[in-house]
């Protein structure tokens, strides 16, 4: 008797132990393997021509009342002893894996089934199991066999035909669990129909079925029963099946089972097209985002199927990165032997995948523009993708995703899209204006914010770190470019305002002088409200921008980046009355004071200050003065 390996043990003690009140989902499990590996004779006979057809394969299930079994068997490609051992004796070798791994050089197969409790859930209702399997082409058999934790056997065994049979001998009854309700025929129809229903192969059970038969004098007829062999599951995949038969709860069944969601998904679209290109998409938006998403690990892609045989997991070639999180798969007829590198230059998946593309934004949009609060949800949940998507690659999708975004409007209280903002815009009005914080309501009190609103404008508040990178790309709408309200030039004054004293000027210069080249400018403004001073920024890199710089790792070498910054000043700020004072009775303490207002103003917008002792004591010693 051999143990299992550590971590297969404390699964296998979860299974014995049942804290899956769900025992009925090991049968779910079996027939995915049985289907796995008839998925792997069948590729194997459609690449080396062995003359098996589709409709040879099968998966039964059988049940013995009297032994208490339930047997479970698939004339699909089999396990070596070898293999028996290594697929089962241990849980984290996924043989599924191993095949793939087999073949990635050859031919990129993915064969379904990675996931779930696997294998194992099957001691959640079976106190001994019994596995005899013969693989193809192989003379010998071999049964592994185990009672659960103490460990499992391999043995040789007598089996005519290659494939795996799984015989369970079910646990007792208990007050809790019937486990003999898993022999009955209504019971193994209601899960097959319930899980398995588009396993591609047909799973047969054995019904009893009324048959007359005649007494030997020939005369009397009665009715008895005889058992028959019945397939339960409807075989056509769910994609192949026409719309005006499927309801949305098939819908939602099939996408939590395929793509391991417990939740129900945000939307559905399923395609059946016809025509240059057949092809057959069932598209899902989940309702969240997967949480890998902006990992490294995370892996973006379709279920490619050719006529119903799956042929890769994750067509990434089939999505762009910005719909990523959309799961789905594509049925279309493909040669079996297609490799990872035909796939990027097959018209047809290229074509197919465009129109996928764009049908689904035209979907997005048509939610956009007839229902704004099921949009919003989905934009809450996957607007930053959008906007990540916009600028990546150079901002090259743009133009197929700019009036997909939407950004919350200080005037109008709600997210709208760049084309509401541009249809609300008062004619005298050039840019469309922008500002970016953290925060919706630190955008609000900022008062360049003031400032533009006061003007008559609204202002789009950004508060992703994505956004005006993404922004930049875009740089103009409708003819109206982006500016920043924090953009020197944003709302140029008056001239009257812009006229200023000799004094002033002087001012301004040594104020300049007083900050050692920290600033590009410094300026006198009124539209400052109550706050003495505020860091605006000229050029390119706009503060915000800087920021997010800074919280970037920085590659050897790399520069920092810094925005061209503007220091503007308060006319009608009693600091100023001050400032003036000190130009003509002290200079070193307006330099001082200089410094101070140029650090608090950096602390508004959420930069760094240099040299905070500084700031704190020069601070306390002007408020002690
Ligand atoms: P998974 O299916 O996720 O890989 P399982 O624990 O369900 O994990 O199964 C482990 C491995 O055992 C499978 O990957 C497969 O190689 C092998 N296996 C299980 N059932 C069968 C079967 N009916 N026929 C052939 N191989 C099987």
């Amino acid at each position: 008797m051999k143990s299992f390996k550590t971590e297969s043990k404390r699964i296998l003690d979860l299974m014995i132990n049942s804290i899956y009140t769900n025992k009925e989902i090991f049968l779910r499990e079996l027939i995915s393997n049985c289907s796995d590996a008839i998925d792997k004779l069948y590729y194997k006979s459609l690449s080396e021509n062995i003359g098996l057809n589709r409709g040879d394969f099968e998966i039964k299930i059988y049940a013995d009342k009297e032994a208490r079994t339930l047997t479970i068997s698939d004339n699909g490609i089999g396990m070596t002893a070898e293999e028996l051992e290594n697929n089962l004796g241990t849980i984290a070798k996924s043989g599924s894996l191993a095949f793939k791994k087999d073949n990635e050089k050859k031919e990129d197969i993915d064969i379904i089934g990675q996931f779930g409790v696997g294998f194992y859930s099957v001691f959640m209702i079976g106190e001994k199991v019994e596995v005899l399997s013969k693989a193809y082409g192989e003379k010998k058999a071999n049964v592994w066999v185990s009672s659960g934790a103490e460990g499992y056997e391999v043995k040789e065994a007598e089996k005519e035909t290659y494939g795996t049979e799984i015989k369970i001998y079910l646990k007792a009854d208990s007050e809790d669990d019937r486990y003999s309700e898993f022999m009955e025929y209504y019971k193994l129809r209601e899960l097959i129909k319930r899980y398995s229903d588009y396993i591609r192969y047909p799973i047969k059970i054995e019904n009893e079925v009324p048959a007359s038969a005649e007494t030997a004098d020939g005369e009397e007829k009665k009715i008895t029963t005889v058992k028959e062999w019945e397939t339960i599951n409807s075989m056509v995949p769910m994609w192949r099946k026409s719309k005006s038969e499927l309801t949305d709860e098939d819908y939602n069944k099939f996408y939590k089972d395929m793509f391991y969601d417990f939740q129900d998904p945000f939307m559905h679209m399923h395609y059946q097209v016809e025509g240059l290109i057949d092809y057959k998409a069932l598209i899902y938006i989940p309702k969240k985002c997967p949480e890998a998403y902006f990992s490294k690990y995370f892996e973006r892609g379709l279920k490619l199927y050719s006529n119903g045989v799956l042929i890769m997991d994750k067509c990434k070639e089939l999505i762009p990165e910005y719909f990523g999180f959309i799961h789905g798969l594509v049925d279309c007829e493909l040669s079996l032997n297609i490799s990872r590198e035909t796939v990027q230059q097959d018209r047809q998946l290229r074509k197919i995948a465009s129109n996928i593309e764009k049908q689904i934004r035209k979907e997005l949009q048509e939610m956009l523009d007839n229902d704004r609060a099921r949009y919003e949800e989905f934009y809450n949940n996957f607007g930053l993708q959008l906007k990540v998507g916009i600028y990546n690659n150079w901002g090259m999708d743009k133009d197929k995703l700019q009036d997909l975004v939407m950004f919350y409007s200080v005037k109008q209280d709600k997210l709208v899209t760049f084309k509401d903002y541009v249809s609300a815009m008062p004619e005298d009005q050039k840019f469309i204006y922008y500002a970016t914080g953290s925060s919706i309501l630190s955008i609000k009190k900022m008062p360049k914010t003031e400032k533009i609103l006061n003007a008559g404008y609204d202002v789009l508040c950004m508060t992703d770190n994505v956004d005006e990178f993404a922004i930049k790309y875009v740089a103009e709408y409708d003819g109206k470019p982006f500016k920043n309200v924090t953009d020197g030039d944003s709302l140029a004054e008056t001239k009257e305002e812009n006229k200023i004293s000799e004094e002033d000027k002087n001012i301004l210069e040594f104020v300049k002088n007083a900050l050692d080249g920290e600033v590009l400018e410094v300026r006198l403004s009124k539209n400052l409200g109550s706050h003495p001073v505020c860091l605006m920024a000229e050029g390119e890199v706009s503060i915000e921008m800087e920021k997010v710089f800074k919280s970037m790792p920085k590659t050897d070498g790399a520069q920092d980046v810094r925005a061209k910054k503007i220091l503007e000043i308060n006319a009608e700020h009693k600091i100023y009355e001050k400032m003036k004072n000190l130009y003509s009775s002290n200079q070193d303490d307006l330099k001082e004071i200089s410094r101070v207002l140029l650090d608090q103003a950096k602390l508004i917008e959420g930069l760094e200050i240099e040299d905070m002792e500084q700031f704190v004591s020069l601070v306390s010693k002007h408020i002690a003065n």
